[in-house]
């Protein structure tokens, strides 16, 4: 995927004030009302619409009228909220070269200040069956951050505090550098994957250093699961590290014994067959510089001593909770599944459950966003449409320009209005107000929305 950070550059703080809005909007629609992201936004005089224009010319949201009008996020526009927040912190400043692509994954470089080159793992969960995810209606249906967004923070989250943890305890992985949203900063590994190594001067070291250490990850509590030469990295030295952490699951796990089976075969088979290596027992070896290793050193998960109790604690303790495990794990296990859902059908599910939506569900909305806050910038907030009295874009002249400085205090500002909205949406919904309207229903009753339904308008001629 093109990642043009140019465009960074040209993008105002207006810009990202919408699209902000939009990733806001997000945590409960698939599509956001044009309504909603004026409101979220509140940027004066239509100001939105003309912002959300720019962003489509750029590919930062894209536009859907198919059941109303409304936007959400590309990939793209995540990617740049994501960067903005990790340059804002000062953990690089420039993006370099794209290193891979993983099956759901983008990485590129990233060049400090200081001229280390990190590497960034941007999370395309979704990216290849978002469909299947959805499938899991069972686990899924009642959660409105269901989307690839939610997905792809909680496999980054994951990745990020499985490294952290695995680094502290000495395994050879990436130094885990920080995290936002989607986007996992690392080091740079020096090498390449394993797949693309002909030859090895020493097989035999590599391949014990490799198995060694999936018997070890067994020994803290956990499983790779995605053991291959895809996910090791050799350098020039022959020093491995092993990267690639989402899909990692706890030796407590019901399949575990299947997925640390397959995570030796997989490396078994690959020397066996890149490196002639031959695991035959008492086999003589008379083809050449085979390198022999015997089968009864294969590692048996009965036998390894495992440390359970790992991951709950110092997974628990890095953010990284023993739900968003669960989580993860149901969506990994989903994505096996073929998807048979048609998307009308699924469509006319999530309406259902919007506007279903009452202050119970809303206040555990809320509850679930503060323990999924992964870093103190970001800034979902659960907010949800409003009914039309509202007094929201009153306030429209409070958003004079203010100057780049001033970008903390109305981030600040925006927080509070937004838990302003939040605490009116619950009170209304508590006098039994109908305050949750469906997104189809969206009507223009003038008056004070007439700046929305005027950006209203204007959008839906798109
Ligand atoms: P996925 O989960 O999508 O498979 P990976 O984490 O395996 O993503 O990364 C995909 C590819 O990106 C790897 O095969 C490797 O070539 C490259 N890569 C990933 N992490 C790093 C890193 N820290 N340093 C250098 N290259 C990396
Ligand atoms: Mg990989």
């Amino acid at each position: 995927m093109k990642l043009d950070v140019n465009v960074l550059r040209y993008l105002s703080k207006e810009d990202f004030r919408v699209l902000t809005a939009v990733e806001m909007g997000m945590r409960n629609h698939e599509i956001v009302p044009c309504e909603l992201i004026d409101r979220i936004a509140r940027l004066k005089h239509g100001g939105t619409y003309k912002v959300l224009k720019n962003l489509l010319k750029h590919k930062l949201v894209h536009h859907d009228s198919s059941k109303y009008d409304g936007f959400r996020l590309t990939y793209l526009g995540y990617d740049f909220l994501a960067i903005k927040t990790l340059v804002n912190r000062g953990v690089f400043n420039g993006v370099g070269r794209q290193l891979g692509v993983g099956k759901e994954s983008d990485i590129f470089e990233v060049i400090k200040e200081d001229g280390t080159v990190l590497a960034m793992k941007l999370h395309r969960l979704g990216r290849v069956s978002f469909r299947a995810v959805k499938a899991k209606r069972d686990y899924l249906r009642h959660r409105s951050s269901y989307n690839w967004l939610y997905l792809s923070r909680l496999a980054a989250l994951k990745e990020f505090a499985f490294m952290k943890a695995l680094e502290e305890h000495g395994f050879p992985v990436p130094q885990a550098v920080d995290c936002n949203r989607h986007c996992v900063i690392m080091s740079l590994v020096p090498g390449y994957p394993l797949v693309q190594v002909k030859e090895l001067q020493n097989p035999d070291v590599v391949f014990e250093t490799i198995i060694g250490a999936v018997t070890r990850f067994a020994e803290h509590g956990l499983i790779h699961c995605d053991f291959n030469e895809f996910n090791i990295m050799i350098d020039d030295d022959e020093k491995v590290t092993i990267i690639d952490f989402p899909q990692m699951v706890s030796v407590s796990h019901p399949n575990a014994q299947m997925y640390f089976d397959r995570d030796v075969e997989c490396i078994y088979k690959f020397f066996a067959k890149r490196y002639n290596m031959s695991f035959e027992e008492n086999e003589n070896d008379c083809d050449g510089p085979d390198v022999e290793i015997d089968e009864v050193g294969r590692p048996q998960f009965s036998e390894i001593n495992k440390n359970i109790g790992f991951l709950d604690k110092e997974l628990a303790a890095s953010g990284f909770t023993k739900k968003d495990q669960h989580e993860l794990e149901k969506l990994i296990e989903g994505e096996l599944e073929e998807n048979s859902d048609s998307d009308g059908e699924e469509d006319e599910e999530d309406e259902e459950d919007i506007n279903t939506t009452n202050v119970k569900q809303l206040e555990s909305l809320h509850l679930e966003k503060q323990s999924l806050l992964l870093q103190e910038d970001d800034k979902h907030q659960v907010v949800d449409e409003h009914d039309d009295n509202d007094q929201v874009g009153d306030k429209e002249d409070d958003h004079e320009d203010k100057g780049e400085e001033s970008e903390s205090e109305d981030d600040a500002e925006l927080e509070k209005s937004l838990s302003k909205e939040r605490r009116k949406a619950i009170k209304a919904a508590h006098r039994g107000k109908r305050n949750f309207a469906s997104r189809n229903t969206y009507k223009d009753k003038g008056g004070k929305s007439s700046q929305n339904s005027k950006v209203q308008k204007q959008l839906s001629g798109w």
